[in-house]
Order: structure tokens, then sequence, then C-alpha cells
């Protein structure tokens, strides 16, 4: 069982204020294999103290100083890659090569896309050649991160790293449930020799740790990952210090699928939602299909999810793993269970453990069609391998039906009609359009329209949201 209850604070490894074991489990056989501590108040104020007294140093640091640590960290995670890989495949299932090609993968690029940024980003400049005005673009200071467990590294690096680009000092609190990859990403961060106090890590759970950093009046800014059930707790708490509050939620996104569509659009649609076990915020959870296409895209869709395999996440190949945790499991059978009982037709998985597996938080790929908008199955974020699939007639309706919903974080249109695409991707009310399948770039913007959040990660406007900015006039 692996010892991981201190927490990093003032740039060494210290025991909680007080002890308060949790244990780590691998949902793959619902064993725990690591020991973690919740942080107390106590714990939390030390690590903005911390991070408070840092600031005043860190934030008149060069452009050029915070680059070249930034350039060691990403030598350092390069070396640790596998290291860092296991760690996830372990805490949430993902599958061995997945969390290599994917979540491991996507720490890297982030800090890769970074640097760039940071290299051409412009922190001052005059207002225009006429003024004598000058615009700066200054740390807002201390920064609360808070990040979920279904893509660890990955909402980690979209917050640490932008946070010490911009010179911002920090406080992370990563997910209880996946822990362990944010605690050697915090041993990367030491040995590339950050000042002490700049990045601090306290583990804990929402209730506790995650409310005294919401709350706290040292704090200038909460990035937040994760539910809308716990972005809305946050809000409230973090409005009596009227701290900057930038939010990532869920999602149910929308796949459009045109009868018109290219030839593996269905099957994409499976493969897309299903990756990850379903736990992605962008996921295409609800598909629509254009009714002259309906009976052939349902029987391609049962096909397709009946051959994605499902096994233990050490295993290597192509397959999904266990969704993260009991409580998760839980959760997606019920609303499966409700998906039945609603009246929607199951035509592919169900609520049985996969055959041979009998240990694990392991569900099937699960396909449900004759949908409507209105099921409890099309309206919540389910955060398991569980599709619904809904008819529709016209363009209009397709968009109606997308747009009917509470979130709007990624949609996706399939079709060859490239003017109609466009057409459509400007109607969806939603952070991400994908069209036909195309990836979005390193360094454009993530993030939701509505009740998926008010923040952009990624790039630039990463940068941005760490970020005040003053005018100064009589500057010339
Ligand atoms: P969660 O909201 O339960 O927990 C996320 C983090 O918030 C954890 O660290 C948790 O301890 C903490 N937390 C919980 N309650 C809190 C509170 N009241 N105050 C402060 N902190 C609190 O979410 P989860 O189950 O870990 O993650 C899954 C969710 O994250 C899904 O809804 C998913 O859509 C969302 N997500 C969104 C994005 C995005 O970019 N929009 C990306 C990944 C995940």
């Amino acid at each position: 069982m692996l010892n991981k209850k201190n927490f990093y604070i003032n740039g060494k490894w210290v025991k909680p204020f007080k002890s308060n074991d949790f244990e780590v489990i691998n949902p793959s056989n619902e064993e725990p294999f690591a020991v973690i501590s919740l942080g107390s108040k106590e714990d939390t104020d030390s690590a903005v103290k911390a991070a408070k007294n840092a600031f005043v140093n860190w934030k008149e640091t060069s452009k050029e100083e915070r680059i070249s640590l930034l350039e060691k960290l990403l030598k350092i995670y390069k070396k640790r890659f596998n290291e860092m890989a296991e760690a996830m495949s372990k805490e949430m299932g993902s599958p061995i090569d997945y969390a290599i090609s994917t979540h491991a993968a996507s720490g890297q690029a982030h800090l890769e896309d970074f640097i760039l940024r940071l290299k051409e980003f412009n922190f001052e400049e005059i207002f225009n050649l006429k003024s004598n005005n000058y615009i700066a673009r200054e740390p807002i200071g201390v920064c609360g991160l808070i990040t979920p467990w279904n893509w660890p590294i990955n909402q980690i690096a979209l917050k640490v790293i932008p946070a010490f680009a911009t010179s911002c000092t920090m406080i992370l609190k990563p997910s209880e449930i996946a822990p362990i990859s944010a605690m050697l990403f915090a041993e990367m961060i030491d040995e590339a020799g950050f000042p002490a106090g700049v990045f601090n890590l306290v583990n804990g759970d929402g209730a506790g740790v995650g409310t005294h950093i919401s709350g706290h009046p040292d704090i200038d800014m909460i990035s937040f990952t994760g539910s809308t059930r716990a972005g809305k707790l946050i809000t409230k708490n973090a409005a009596d210090t009227i701290k900057r509050v930038c939010l990532e939620l869920g999602g149910k996104g929308g796949n459009i699928v045109f009868a018109d569509s290219y030839p593996n659009a269905v099957r994409d649609g499976i493969r897309n939602v299903m990756s990850n076990s379903g736990q992605s915020c962008d996921a295409p959870t609800r598909m629509l299909v254009e009714k002259s296409i309906y009976g052939r895209a349902i029987k391609e869709a049962a096909d397709e999810a009946n051959k994605i395999k499902v096994d233990v996440a050490s295993k290597k190949g192509d397959h999904i793993g266990p969704v993260v945790s009991k409580v998760q499991y839980d959760k997606i059978i019920n609303l499966i269970n409700s998906g039945i009982d609603e009246g929607a037709t199951l035509a592919a998985g169900g609520p049985d453990l996969p055959n041979g597996l009998n240990k694990g938080y392991f569900i099937k790929p699960t396909i449900f069609t004759n949908v409507t908008n209105n099921m409890e199955i099309a309206k919540k974020e389910i955060f398991g391998p569980v599709l619904s699939i809904i008819p529709f007639e016209t363009e209009e309706e397709a968009i109606k039906i997308t747009n009917e919903t509470e979130y709007g974080l990624g949609n996706y249109l399939q079709t060859e009609d490239k003017e109609k695409a466009k057409r459509v991707a400007k109607k969806l009310r939603s952070g991400i359009v994908y069209i036909n399948g195309n990836a979005a770039d390193s360094g454009t913007p993530f993030g939701g329209y509505r009740q998926s959040g008010n923040g952009r990660e990624g790039g630039i406007w990463g940068l941005e949201e760490y970020l005040e900015i003053k005018t100064v006039t009589g500057w010339k």
C-alpha cells in the first residue's frame, strides 16, 4: 500500500495537521492501493499562507525565468511519462495504452503549448500610438485550483501551467478519488526547482478543503473543473470574497448525424462516446439521427457497441476500463434502469456485468434507441458508457433538440455538405463544435456555455484567465 499521506506545502512534503486517512481504490479490482490524507482548515491556511508569501517575489520574475523553469518541468515530465500513465491507469481505471497515448500525452502537450504561448505573449503594451496610456496584464495573485478525476493530469496541467506562466502562486486540490497523478506532478515541480510556496498541494474532499479554498479571503481566484452541482456551491461560497471564479463543468453533447454524413460517422460516434468509459465532459452522449437513415444507424450503433471490449486497466490493447468508483457505478446503473423504465429501447449493453468480469466497476457499452429528449437519460449527464439515440426529421429540429439542454460544452455534427455544416455549427449553443470528427488543435480555447461553465482553458485564453488588466495614464 502506497503511503501518500503528506501534503506539499512551501516547498516541502509535510504531515497533515491532524490525521484523516482516505484510501485510494483501484476501480479494476475494488482494492485500495494507496492512502492519502484529507486535509483540514489548518492545512489549507498553511498552504494559502505559503502561496501568499511566495507571490511577493514570484510576481517579479521575468518571462524568461518562468519559461526556463517550465522547460525543466517538461524535461522531467518526459522522463517520468510512463509513471504518470501508470498512476492514472490505477487510480481512475484508464486502460494502460489509452493512459499513455491520451491521458499522459495531454499533460505533455499542454506544457509544450503553454511554453510556446508564453514566449509570444505580451504582458504590456501602449494603448495606441497616439496615446500616453499603458496597459499591463498582471497576475491575479493566489489561485485555488480544484480538479476532477476523469481527466486527471489534463485538468491539472490546464490550470497549474498557465498559473505558473502568468506569475500566480497556487494551491491545488486534486480529486480525492484520483490524487496519485497530482502528487507525482508535485514531485516533478519540486525537482524542477520552482521557488518554495509558488505551488502547494493539499488533498481533501469538497466539503472540507474544497470549501475552505472557495471561501478563503486570501485566495484571489478559483479555477474549478468538475460537476455543475459543485460549481454552484463553489460560486455561492466564493461570493462573499468577490474572487474570480472560472468554471469548467458538465455536458450533455449532441451529435447530429445527417443522412449525407460520411460512411463511418455512426461507428465513430459510438467509439467517441465510449472512450474513457464515457467519462468525458464533452462526450457526444445524445446521437441525433436523420429519420431516413435511422434503421441503418441503430443497427450499426449496436454492432459497434457490441464490438467494444471491456477489461481491466492494466491489460494492454484496445478496450475500455471500469468506471471510476462504486458511487459512479451505482449512479450509472440507476440511470440505465431509468431508461428502461421510461420506455427507451435497449439496443446494446444494459445493467448486467460484462462477461467474465465479476469484480471491478465495469459497465457494458450501452445504447438506447427511440429516446425522446425529455427522458432522464437524455437530460442528465450519465458519465458512463451510455448513449441515447434520438431520431429527427429536419435541420431545424436537430438544432432545437441539441440546444434543448441546460448544458453547452461540446456538440458534434456529421455531414458532407460543407455549407450545411457551417450553418448548423453557428446555431449550436456550445463552446466547441466538432465537424466530421475533426479534433481541436493545441492552444484552442475549451469551455462551455450556460451550465457547462464560464471559463476558457488552453492557449492565450487560458493565460488570460489568470491575469488582471491595469490601465496607467501619463506613461510616455
Ligand atoms: P465533482 O464536482 O464531484 O468533483 C470535482 C472536484 O471538486 C473534486 O476535487 C472534488 O473534491 C471537488 N469538490 C466537490 N464538491 C466541492 C465543493 N462543494 N466545494 C469545492 N470543491 C468541491 O466532479 P467529479 O465527479 O470529480 O468530475 C466529473 C465532473 O467533472 C463531470 O460533471 C464532468 O463533466 C466535469 N468535467 C468538466 C470538464 C470541463 O472542462 N468542462 C472537464 C472534465 C470534467
